[in-house]
């Protein structure tokens, strides 16, 4: 058949508009634009009284109302901004410590029957290099990220394609899960793979929860309904906003526990997509009583010959863009929340204390790890990053920022997902598995990867957490854990990986 044929024949497949239905009020889902619009333009310059309630209510790991954070989005005073970063900044440190999680995008793919005009790989584009990896290549890609840079998680990504569907999703996992490679003295391994990819059929779904998926993410881009029609032309799979909307419903129901939302920001007032996200978290905890495990706040960057979204009013400004995030971090304050770098170090280093994870050492060409033809090439891909330092610079930073870097994908291992670790996040005890974890896995990649340089900063900061933990004997940590804890850290530094909490 014609391949072009067979393309159309096979997008006429996927989407399955059944599979929504029951998660929709009759002919209605849960973004009604009008009520969100109405309830920003009703809020004004709540007061300060009103304001830290609302903070206390985050503070107490619950979920804000609409109105509540549209409260905050309304406040105009430097003031009460400050105290609302603030407390985005406790509230960080209360559910997850005093830690950040780094991982590795890894490109698979960028064939594409979208047309997103914002993006680089839209199907459209001519500039872009196609290419798909083989299984092999993505096991020399997963070989420098694990084995030469120590990652431990890596986000994969993929265009929507026939080529890369479920099962190619599926099998790439696999061959980035069997990659064990020596190292200075342990190996080189990937303990979780995420995944971002387009939205799935229940069944497709079941088929990566198979291979082992962690996070599955899909972001909505913009819950604006006419903004979203403008940003994907009609006709494509992407055009269907409820096919979308509902992704992580349908995944979740295929049993993929931890799911991710995020918009895309600069398409649309950040306002708007705010609240969206918001009612996006309640409508997830609605149903399945698990929010969201992540929430990602990318900001639309420029991408060769694409020129959308690059002059609209809506790009959003530094200061907003920690707004948002603050304003995210109150409004679903038990979820992870993710920079990556796309943004410039500066505002990287604004915004990490209210977040819980950033990418480094990031390369977004296909196959740009490990190929250099593909690296030259890399400026002509998806969008163009902020941040291009090591992970050893990175880590070295926020070390010196008073940050541990932590390589922990034990919780999931542990069985710590979807409600199970709700209730740990919100009652805190999360915090206190996180902040031991990140000890032992830190030092695991102080051994195994770092600089010299690093290794010093990173000692000290692992002594003043070690510590911490001998500090808070008598509330958080019992003596038998402290003991574990300084038997598997000094079995760690002899040689031994992979022990946790
Ligand atoms: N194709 C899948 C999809 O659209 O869901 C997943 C992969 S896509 C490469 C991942 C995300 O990159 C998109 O959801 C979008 O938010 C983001 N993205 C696309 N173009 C971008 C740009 N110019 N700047 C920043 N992020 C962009
Ligand atoms: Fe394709 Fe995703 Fe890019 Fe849209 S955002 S063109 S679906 S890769």
């Amino acid at each position: 058949m014609d391949a072009t044929l067979e393309n159309k024949r096979w997008q006429d497949t996927v989407i399955r508009a059944e599979e929504n239905a029951s998660y929709m009020a009759g002919d209605e889902d849960f973004i009604d634009d009008r009520k969100i619009s109405e309830l920003l333009s009703s809020r004004h310059l709540p007061d300060g009284a009103r304001i830290r309630d609302i903070i206390q209510k985050s503070r107490s790991i619950q979920t804000l109302l609409p109105q509540e954070a549209a409260d905050l989005i309304a406040v105009r005073d430097p003031g009460l901004w400050e105290e609302i970063f603030s407390a985005a900044a406790d509230i960080k440190r209360a559910v997850y410590d005093n830690r950040v999680v780094t991982f590795a995008p890894l490109y698979c793919s960028n064939l594409c029957v979208n047309n997103c005009r914002y993006c680089g790989f839209r199907k459209d584009n001519g500039a872009v290099q196609r290419r798909m990896l083989s299984m092999d290549q993505i096991r020399s890609e997963t070989e420098i990220l694990a084995g030469m840079i120590g990652h431990k998680r890596l986000i994969a990504v993929y265009g929507e394609h026939p080529s890369t569907g479920a099962e190619y999703i599926a099998e790439s996992m696999r061959t980035i899960y069997g990659v064990n490679i020596p190292v200075r003295r342990g190996s080189g391994q990937i303990r979780r793979v995420n995944v971002n990819a387009a939205p799935m059929s229940v069944s497709d779904y079941r088929i990566v929860k198979d291979a082992g998926i962690g996070t599955y993410q899909v972001f909505q881009e913009t819950y604006h309904r006419q903004t979203y029609r403008n940003a994907h032309p009609a006709g494509t799979l992407k055009a269907d906003f409820r096919w979308r909307l509902y992704a992580l419903h349908r995944a979740m129901e295929a049993g993929i526990d931890d799911v991710a939302i995020g918009a895309l920001f600069g398409l649309y007032d950040w306002r708007f997509e705010v609240m969206g996200m918001l009612a996006h978290a309640r409508d997830l905890e609605r149903v399945f009583g698990i929010g969201p495990h992540t929430v990602s706040v990318p900001r639309i960057e420029p991408a060769v010959n694409t020129t959308y979204g690059q002059h609209s009013k809506y790009r959003v400004s530094d200061d907003d863009f920690m707004k948002l995030i603050a304003v995210l971090r109150l409004s679903i304050p038990y979820a992870g929340l993710i920079v990556t770098c796309r943004e410039q170090p500066e505002m990287i280093r604004r915004v990490i204390p209210m977040c819980t994870q950033r990418d480094a050492s990031a390369r977004i060409g296909i196959g740009a790890y490990s190929d250099a033809a593909a690296a030259q090439q890399e400026r002509k891909q998806q969008f163009i990053l902020g941040d291009t330092r090591s992970l050893d610079e990175v880590i070295r930073e926020l070390a010196a920022m008073g940050y541990i870097t932590s390589f922990c994908t034990a919780g999931y291992r542990c069985g710590r997902t979807g409600k199970n670790i709700m209730t740990l996040l919100r009652t805190g005890k999360e915090g206190c598995f996180c902040k031991l974890n990140a000890i032992l896995t830190f030092q695991e990649w102080l051994e195994d990867f770092a600089s010299e340089q690093t290794r010093a900063i990173g000692k000290e900061i692992i002594d003043r957490e070690i510590q911490e933990v001998r500090a808070r004997a008598s509330t958080d940590f019992t003596p038998s854990i402290i003991e574990r804890l300084l038997e598997y850290h000094s079995r760690i530094k002899n040689g031994e990986r992979d022990l946790c909490f």
